[in-house]
């Protein structure tokens, strides 16, 4: 070997090495000392809570640099957000633009629903496109539209119209060519990911959970209570498909120049919107909400459930019938007098034995608030049954009337067969000898005479009944009167 072997087998490091090493350790050292401190320290937030944090981590750096960004990312938006509103009464929101939800961002109660924002400011204009002809230039200068370089110039620029918190790189500021296959399969993921995130935000803002309340309507019972129109709100009576049922303390403040029952009810109906879905029929038809039901959105629609309840039962109230008085109604909230004692709910019939003369007694009273509801009130309760009908005070109760609705209403005749054949039905089971079955029940009741005497032909003249009434809405555009003033009520003949 012309240049000889190595006179020693182990590498050895020079003094001068090792220094040179550390000293380029040090000045690195001091290189990050001097560009990331002030980073560390402007990032507040989950991040900068504890004593040990191990700023070391490249992990947390970028999560702490991501917040952030995210967070002058929000701040950007909030500016334009009040750039865009001025002084405007109607406002939008981006809130479903955010990139940080704090959980108690629910600060304004009557924010727009987002339902309602029509002008998206994010929708970006149409990315122009070439002429109607397909091309443009001439001779050999054409370009079709179907040139590779301008559709994926053309791609690049779309995607500016995916949603802000889809991250699509720096590729629009530079001169990139997105194939149609790429753009495509990006598209869908954009789309999929907007529904996703659009989803999430639903569930969160609408959903009313099994026992908590969301967030909204903790602030609606919070203020109730702050006000002092509550004392306390004890705990949850009742969950059932479409409602929670609160006790609460009546508190000392009269508002609107009403007393606070000593005890409350507070029936909060459940924003989960498609258990309402199946409702659809008992609101639709009435002609009381006809015009405002197709305008509204579905949360909406779940308040005007407990405006119906409310006006049900003040017209209730107002015949005598026993069943919880109004206290206040608050967007899906519904504060009405308790039924019970010291926290007790009075018991449903279906979990009360009571003796055979206060099954009789009860019976009589049932078919006359049966009497009262269509006579007096103008309603059918369309959900009566053991279930809704509560024992206090040596009589019967009516509640749950949200669904009630007019004799003259598509199905009410319907909905009171249904009644009457629940209410007879368990009388009749609860050994009461005089019960009249459902049928006389229903003549007893509607003061019409219908005379077959089996069930397929009794619901099948209720249906033509029904039938004749929509059909003079039709014609004359208004409903027959339900009953005459003179007591014995000639219905649905003119
Ligand atoms: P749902 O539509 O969920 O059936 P209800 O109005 O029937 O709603 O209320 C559910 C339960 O809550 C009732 O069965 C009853 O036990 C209780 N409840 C409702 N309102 C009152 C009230 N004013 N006083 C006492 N208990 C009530
Ligand atoms: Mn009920």
């Amino acid at each position: 070997c012309p240049w000889g072997a190595p006179s020693t087998t182990s590498i050895s490091c020079s003094l001068a090495d090792v220094m040179s090493e550390q000293l380029a350790k040090e000045l690195q050292l001091e290189e990050e000392n001097a560009a990331f401190p002030e980073v560390v320290a402007a990032a507040e937030g989950p991040f900068i809570t504890g004593e040990n944090i191990d700023t070391s981590s490249d992990l947390m750096l970028a999560q702490m640099l991501q917040m952030e960004f995210d967070r002058e990312y929000d701040a950007q938006l909030r500016r334009e957000e009040k750039k865009i509103n001025g002084d405007s009464k109607v406002s939008i929101s981006f809130e479903n633009y955010r990139k940080v939800h704090p959980y108690d961002s629910d600060s304004s109660e009557d924010e727009v629903d987002w339902q309602d924002t029509r002008h998206d400011p994010y929708r970006a204009d149409k990315p122009t496109t070439t002429s109607r002809r397909g091309f443009i230039g001439k001779g050999k200068d054409i370009t079709t539209k179907h040139d590779e370089v301008v559709c994926g110039r053309k791609n690049t620029a779309r995607m500016e119209n995916f949603a802000p918190e889809f991250q699509v790189g720096d590729g629009i500021g530079m001169d990139l060519k997105l194939s149609n296959q790429v753009f495509n399969a990006l598209k869908q993921h954009a789309y999929s990911e907007e529904r996703r995130s659009a989803r999430l935000h639903e569930k969160k803002e609408h959903s009313t959970a099994e026992k908590a309340v969301d967030p909204k309507t903790r602030l609606l019972l919070y203020k109730m209570v702050n006000s002092g129109m509550l004392e306390t709100i004890t705990g949850c009576i009742s969950t059932g498909k479409e409602s929670v049922v609160f006790h609460a303390y009546g508190g000392k403040s009269a508002t609107e120049g009403k007393v606070i029952p000593p005890e409350c009810a507070i029936k909060v109906f459940k924003t989960t919107l498609n258990e309402f879905k199946n409702r659809d029929k008992y609101i639709k038809d009435d002609y009381r909400f006809k015009d405002r039901f197709s305008k509204l959105n579905p949360r909406k629609i779940i308040r005007m459930w407990a405006e119906k309840e409310m006006h049900n039962l003040t017209r209730m109230q107002n015949a005598g019938i026993p069943c919880p008085q109004v206290v206040i109604l608050k967007k899906h909230v519904l504060v009405m007098s308790f039924i019970g004692q010291d926290q007790v709910p009075a018991p449903k019939l279906k979990d009360v034995t009571l003796s055979n003369e206060d099954m009789k007694k009860a019976y009589y009273q049932i078919l006359n608030m049966m009497q009262q509801l269509y006579r007096e009130c103008n309603l059918v309760h369309a959900d009566l049954s053991e279930y809704n009908m509560l024992w206090h005070d040596g009589k019967v109760w009516l509640i749950d009337v949200s669904q009630s609705v007019e004799p003259t209403h598509p199905h009410g005749l319907e909905f009171l067969f249904r009644d009457c054949r629940n209410v007879s039905q368990f009388f009749q089971k609860g050994g009461v000898a005089e019960a009249l079955n459902e049928r006389e029940l229903f003549n007893a009741v509607s003061g019409l005479n219908i005379t077959a005497d089996n069930e397929v032909d009794f619901q099948a003249e209720i249906e033509a009944l029904e039938k004749m009434n929509e059909d003079h809405v039709q014609n004359h555009g208004k409903k027959l009167s339900t009953f005459s003033s003179d007591g014995d009520p000639p219905i649905y003949d003119e």
